[in-house]
């Protein structure tokens, strides 16, 4: 008896890891075809200042509606979009895309875009972003590339000299999810930030959480002391904001600051607005 079991419990494994590789199998070829299908989009969520809500930029974050099935998570396809090589096409459809909206913007405003380690690794990907930075006429100094430490960890060189040609071209770089991933210290010394990002994950609950709240400040004395500003992500509670400002992070990002959208809101601020953002009524 429990060997029938065991060789059913075999079978059924069989056949939900044969579904299991099908269905990537589709994925990949549905990715492959997914820009001239028109199925790709960007949403954009704004980064603002602490200080005085100023809105400084703007996330291009990617969205795929996919044929039969509608939305997919960019967490479930852009892993597949890696390890197939797509993401290379698919990546610079992104930059050219964000860069050309952006160039319609006012001239303060920057956009971020993020770059996979399979890109970044990409022998052509500085030549790419000058290309289409020229072909978009978007100044360079309004590009923000982020990108993760996994970019960084594959092959160290070659990062670095990627890095290297982007700053020079005059793109800013920020460090993405800091603190999720490998010898982030060393990384900060290693290679040329202009900013850091705090994950999600060490914002939730900063206002009651100690732990929480000492890593960020840690944090945010590291990024003091290497002259970098620091940018917290997912703010979503107001006393998460308001602990963030009184610790004088300088910029945030998150769904109480705006929620990632297709349409662009850049009216300016109402003067009375200013401040009111960090230490809203009551707080
Ligand atoms: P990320 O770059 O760290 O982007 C932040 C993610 O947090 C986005 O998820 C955003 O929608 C979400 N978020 C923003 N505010 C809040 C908040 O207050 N609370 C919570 N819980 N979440 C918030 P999204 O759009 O699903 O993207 C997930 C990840 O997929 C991104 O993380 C990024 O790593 C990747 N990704 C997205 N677009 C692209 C792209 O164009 N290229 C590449 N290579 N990766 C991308
Ligand atoms: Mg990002
Ligand atoms: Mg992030
Ligand atoms: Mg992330």
């Amino acid at each position: 008896c429990a060997k029938g079991d065991g060789r059913d419990t075999w079978r059924r494994f069989d056949a939900s890891m044969g579904r299991a590789i099908r269905s990537r199998r589709i994925m990949e070829h549905d990715l492959r075809h997914a820009i001239s299908r028109d199925e790709m989009s960007l949403v954009y969520q704004p980064q603002k200042r602490l200080d005085t809500g100023e809105t400084i930029g703007f996330e291009a974050l990617l969205r795929w509606n996919r044929a039969e099935s509608g939305n997919i998570s960019p967490a479930t396809f852009i892993p597949v979009a890696e390890d197939s090589g797509a993401i290379v096409p698919i990546g610079r459809w992104v930059m050219e895309e964000a860069c050309r909206e952006a160039a319609t913007w006012p001239d303060h405003i920057s956009v971020a875009v993020n770059v996979s380690p399979v890109q970044l690794h990409y022998a052509s990907f500085a030549h790419d972003v000058r290309t289409i930075l020229a072909r978009t006429g978007l100044p360079a100094n309004r590009l923000e590339i982020e990108i993760t430490e996994t970019a960084l960890v594959r092959d160290m060189n070659r990062a670095l000299i990627a890095l290297r040609q982007i700053k020079a071209l005059g793109v800013r770089v920020a460090m993405d999810d800091f603190g999720t991933g490998y010898s982030s210290l060393s990384n900060l010394r290693a290679f040329p930030f202009d900013k850091i990002k705090i994950d999600g994950s060490f914002i939730r609950s900063v206002d009651t959480n100690p732990q929480a709240a000492t890593i960020v400040k840690a944090v945010l004395g590291i990024g003091r002391g290497l002259g970098l500003p620091v940018l917290a992500e997912g703010v979503e509670t107001s006393e998460e904001l308001k602990f963030l400002a009184d610790e004088f992070c300088q910029i945030g990002q998150g769904y109480l600051l705006g929620r990632p959208s297709h349409r662009v809101d850049l009216a300016p601020l109402p003067a009375a607005h200013h401040h009111a953002i960090a230490h809203p009524v009551g707080a």
